[in-house]
């Protein structure tokens, strides 16, 4: 699809996610998902950018049904998230060449699904970056060369985003302007804001859906402050909603949020026009990528 084709984008959300932290919580359900997205249609939204990384349950094969009856585009992620989430059994089966898993499911498709990712999440940790988010990020660094996808970054509480960028464009030679920094929102550190946007990073503020977070009043401003300084061409927004008790059709604010009241809440503070530029030309940008470098055609 052409990259205007996302129209209004949650540039972060789950339809399904599992994990073993998040015990009792898993976003399984495909009917749930297809209300929410249909919630999330009404509201105004176009497409979802779904976070959700290898072996936590991505339902790739229920994905193109989802998108075909909501109208609603979606794009799916390879990558890997931080180990807690996997089993070690799992981690150590992929450990001989992740960077092809990624390449694999980017080019040809998840599993057997014909399903292809269209881009990379990976994790860093609290202010660092253990050996697990080392020996990932050099697996996405390589994926994203070999793509041009772009890669998508948990940070731990929102720190750490230049550590992340001083080892994945740094040293791993990816260009700034295909990372995108996610959860920057739960750190509002306005000085790293700043220069992670001065390097040329996409900044994600996202998890208006997820339980309260002290920091979601500091939002508003932030935003501001990165618009003032010249970035608003950097700022991307999403939902991420990670439990089903978080969505919409089970009582939370779930993706409709975004847009019912986050992006009206946003506007009074920065202006509906800009606003529309964060969840409409920022994401076709951030995640446009020239898919016949990896030798696949188009994207479903
Ligand atoms: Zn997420």
């Amino acid at each position: 699809m052409a990259p205007a084709g996302l129209g209004v984008c949650n540039a972060h959300d789950h339809l399904f996610l599992r994990s073993p932290l998040l015990p009792g919580q898993e976003l399984d359900d495909a009917a749930a998902a297809a209300a929410e997205l249909a919630a999330f249609r009404t509201a105004g939204g176009a497409s979802v950018i779904q976070w959700t990384p290898y072996g936590m349950g991505r339902g790739a094969a229920e994905l193109p049904r989802l998108a075909r009856e909501s109208g609603v585009r979606i794009v799916a992620a390879t990558g890997l998230h931080q180990a807690a989430h996997y089993p070690p059994e799992v981690l150590e089966r992929l450990r001989s060449d992740l960077a092809a898993v990624f390449v694999a499911e980017l080019a040809e498709g998840i599993g057997d699904t014909g399903v292809r990712a269209g881009m990379i999440k990976v994790a860093g940790g609290f202010h660092g970056l253990d050996r697990h988010a080392r020996y990932t990020m050099a697996a996405a660094a390589e994926a994203q060369l070999a793509t041009g996808a772009a890669i998508g970054v948990h940070l731990e509480l929102g720190t750490g985003a230049l550590d992340v960028l001083d080892l994945l464009c740094g040293e791993l030679g990816v260009a700034p302007d295909r990372v995108v920094l996610g959860h920057l929102n739960r750190s509002p550190d306005l000085l790293v804001h700043r220069t992670a946007a001065e390097a040329g990073a996409y900044l994600a503020f996202d998890g208006p859906s997820r339980a309260h977070h002290a920091t979601d009043w500091r939002l508003p401003d932030a935003l501001a402050a990165l618009a003032d300084a010249g970035f608003a061409d950097r700022i991307l927004l999403g939902g991420d909603t990670t439990t089903a008790g978080a969505r919409s059709v089970n009582g939370g604010p779930g993706m409709p949020h975004l847009l019912r009241r986050h992006r009206a809440r946003l506007g009074l503070a920065l202006g509906e026009d800009l606003v529309t530029r964060f969840l409409t030309a920022n994401p076709a940008r951030a995640f446009a990528a020239d898919w016949g470098r990896s030798g696949a055609t188009a994207t479903a």
